[in-house]
């Protein structure tokens, strides 16, 4: 289903321009999303059918790895990524300061503690074995931690057994986990959200739950070995082939932003695990992420996108990343409160146009 995707042509003219060591550090500024490219939703009248395995006959993984013999859960080792306990206060949802924007659900973990990412596994994470791929985010936490709803919404799942579709399953890789189905959409699909590796569950199938309802307590049930959060967004039908980054659908503190990319080859193939580096100007602070696979996760509707960093406090950074021996950079603007956008395209650069809308995301089999 891949097929070219036209690029800034004027864009493209530009960087002709510039001298024979321009795809080294070329670096220019945008800040940010271009409105040059009308937002065309996806059509709803479009039926999504999933493709049941990877093409390397991989499945792809709700938490860590596809099937229990193979479990070799470790969590990552922290790096240096910056941490602080204090955030602003996050802002109300649900909020959507452009049109392309959807931060929808608020944190499942309460503002008082750390509930964000876990930076070293974020979501489309390959880095456990090949065809593994991570399809939510991790927030570590204690044992026993109140986990709440992101979204009002009725839960349609609540006990184990959710990737293996048996409740009797204690072995299933989401241990006891709820799902709910929330009473808003996006794009005429379905959203649902996902909490996983949870130690209790305080509700039951057809509870409607509001924003910030207690559904569970934190645990380490299923494919894990520390206690955390594992959370997942779900758009369109509630399995884990239709999961969007979360990172995209968490709202932000206020005064911070997310930023998100779309790094492919010459060609418009998506380049993974490739690590970026982010720079702030100011606080010269450093932030890392890997680019995530075409394979087992899908990009947002509209980005279309194969790196996301959240809760960046707003300003200014330089993102560098090496490819084809030279090192790429470019600096961006982080707004406050919505998505800034880039797209890298190989030798021919930087852009800051996203993709056309009306490609549904390739891994998926569009059928009549
Ligand atoms: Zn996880």
């Amino acid at each position: 289903m891949r097929s070219t995707v036209p690029f800034n042509f004027l864009f493209f003219l530009c960087l002709l321009t510039l001298p024979a060591c321009q795809t080294a550090s070329a670096t220019i500024d945008i800040s940010l999303k271009s409105t040059s490219t009308p937002f065309t939703p996806v059509s709803s009248s479009v039926t999504l059918t999933p493709t049941p395995l990877l093409s390397n006959g991989s499945t792809p993984d709700p938490t860590t790895q596809s099937t229990p013999d193979t479990m070799r859960f470790s969590l990552p080792t922290p790096g240096a990524q910056p941490v602080t306990a204090w955030r602003p206060p996050l802002y109300p949802v649900p909020r959507a300061a452009s049109p392309f924007d959807h931060f929808y659900f608020t944190r499942p973990i309460a503002v008082d503690q750390k509930n964000w990412s876990s930076p070293d596994y974020r979501y489309g994470g390959i880095f456990f074995k090949p065809g593994a791929v991570h399809t939510g985010i991790d927030i570590p936490a204690e044992l026993g931690t109140p986990v709440l709803a992101a979204g009002p919404g009725e839960v349609v799942w609540a006990s184990w057994g959710l990737y293996s579709s048996d409740p009797t399953n204690k072995n299933d890789p989401y241990g006891l986990a709820v799902v709910i189905q929330h009473d808003f959409g996006y794009n005429d699909q379905t959203l649902f959200t996902v909490y996983a590796h949870l130690d209790q569950v305080n509700v039951v199938p057809g509870q409607w739950l509001q924003t910030g309802d207690q559904l569970g307590e934190l645990g380490q049930t299923g494919f894990t070995t520390g206690p955390h959060l594992h959370f997942e967004v779900r758009l369109g039908a509630d399995t884990y082939f239709n999961t969007r980054n979360p990172e995209l659908w968490l709202v932000q503190p206020q005064g911070w932003g997310v930023l998100a990319a779309r790094i492919t080859d010459s060609y418009g193939y998506v380049l993974t695990d490739l690590d970026v580096t982010l720079l702030s100007e100011e606080t010269k602070m450093e932030w890392t992420s890997r680019t995530y696979p075409a394979l087992g996760v899908s990009g947002d509707e509209y980005y279309q996108e194969n790196l996301v960093m959240s809760d960046l406090p707003s300003g200014y950074y330089t993102i560098s990343f090496q490819y084809l021996q030279k090192t790429h950079e470019i600096k961006v603007q982080i707004l406050d409160g919505q998505v800034t956008y880039f797209a890298f395209r190989g030798l021919n650069g930087f852009g800051s146009t996203p993709p056309p809308t009306e490609k549904i995301f390739f891994f998926f089999t569009p059928t009549p």
